[in-house]
């Protein structure tokens, strides 16, 4: 986040002897002329119209004021001699600074009718301009509240996380009943009945695909379809081609009296992003031979420009019979699968499904 200045403002003071309120700029109160304690804090008016005079710019950006140890009263941070009573300022404590007074208020403010004598005066006159009397603070343009989110059904009923858990708590059970049936097994004697293999072999082909992607990231044999240009990140500082994004403006307090208004800002860069086609090796056919011999063989496709061969696979079933019962059973290589011959005999390890999970030679 970049901290912008937007312009600075005049801030404003109550006098805790009188009531009067002054203007941040005053040092000592306009209507029984005390000076400002350091515990009484700036605050914003009604109505902040951003200052053109350099000067107090100036002064608001030098530093916080600091306050006289000798008689109180708030001098600038580069004054060196107090302004009331001449006082060294060199020990001088700084006023607070920094803290974020609020939003910037901007809006129109209505006019205020004087306590003392009943005239109407703009609302951010401070003293009535037909009486001088001090004017009562008037109604701030508060900015609308956010409306409070319209708060969805929090979390869920008790009845349906009961139901919920029920579920959860079914499931596991069935996953360790599961688990436990498949481990048990029991040993039979079968007899091989047959056998069959197949062996296949994808076919890959060289084919157009439609992806996207940032412009330096499109691959340099592919043919750009059109682009576009989109956010591809938000950074703190300005870029080439970046949008500048602030937040609402707020009023932050000097500690001079004046309000210095900034915003964050953040900058969105913006970047070409791109359709593309480009090239890719997809799987095209997939060709295969099968056969019921303990003599396999690769099938052996002939391969058209643009084509390559993918992922071959080999597969081998034996099936067994035990008491009329047909298991089968997948030997991992060939060198296994050759064992088999018809007739001969095994003793199967099966388990509750009826899948074979081990054959020994019954001797
Ligand atoms: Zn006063
Ligand atoms: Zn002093
Ligand atoms: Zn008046």
């Amino acid at each position: 986040m970049t901290k912008k200045t937007v312009g600075y403002v005049q801030l404003e003071w109550e006098c805790p002897s009188c009531g009067t309120r002054n203007k941040g700029t005053d040092k000592i109160c306009r209507s029984c002329g005390a000076a400002q304690p350091d515990d009484v804090a700036f605050e914003q008016v009604a109505q902040e119209t951003f200052i053109e005079d350099e000067k107090l710019i100036a002064e608001a950006k030098a530093g916080p004021d600091v306050h006289c140890p000798f008689c109180g009263t708030r001098n600038p941070a580069t004054a060196s001699q107090c302004s009331q009573c001449l006082a060294d300022l060199t020990e001088a404590k700084a006023r607070e600074a920094g803290q974020v007074l609020g939003a910037h208020q901007n809006k129109a403010v209505p006019d205020v009718a004087c306590t003392h004598c009943g005239s109407m005066n703009p609302g951010t006159a401070l003293h009535c301009t037909h009486c001088g009397a001090a004017l009562p603070k008037p109604e701030r343009a508060e900015p609308a509240a956010p409306k409070p989110k319209v708060k969805r059904a929090a979390g869920m009923s008790k009845t349906a996380r009961f139901v919920l858990f029920g579920i959860l708590g079914l499931v596991v059970i069935a996953c360790i009943a599961i688990i436990v049936l498949s481990s048990r097994t029991e040993e039979v004697v079968g007899e091989v009945q047959g056998v069959s293999w197949e062996y296949a072999i994808a076919i890959e082909a060289l084919t157009p695909v439609e992806d996207q992607d940032w412009r330096d990231n499109v691959p340099d044999d592919a043919e750009i379809v059109s682009c576009r240009e989109e956010v591809r990140r938000t950074q703190p500082d300005p870029a080439p081609n970046s949008v500048e994004v602030c937040g609402t403006p707020y009023t932050v307090d000097t500690g001079t009296g004046v309000g210095e208004v900034v915003q964050d800002c953040e900058y969105q860069v913006y970047d070409d992003y791109c359709t593309y086609t480009a090239l890719q090796w997809r799987d095209f056919d997939l060709v295969s031979l099968t056969g019921d011999d303990f003599a396999p063989e690769w099938p052996n496709p002939v391969l058209a420009q643009d084509q390559r061969f993918g992922e071959s696979t080999e597969s081998y079933e034996v099936y067994f019979n035990a008491d009329g019962q047909t298991y089968t059973y997948r030997p991992d290589d060939l060198a296994e699968y050759t064992q088999f011959e018809e007739g001969s005999r095994w003793i199967l390890e099966v388990n509750t499904f009826n899948n074979v999970r081990s054959v020994t030679p019954d001797q």
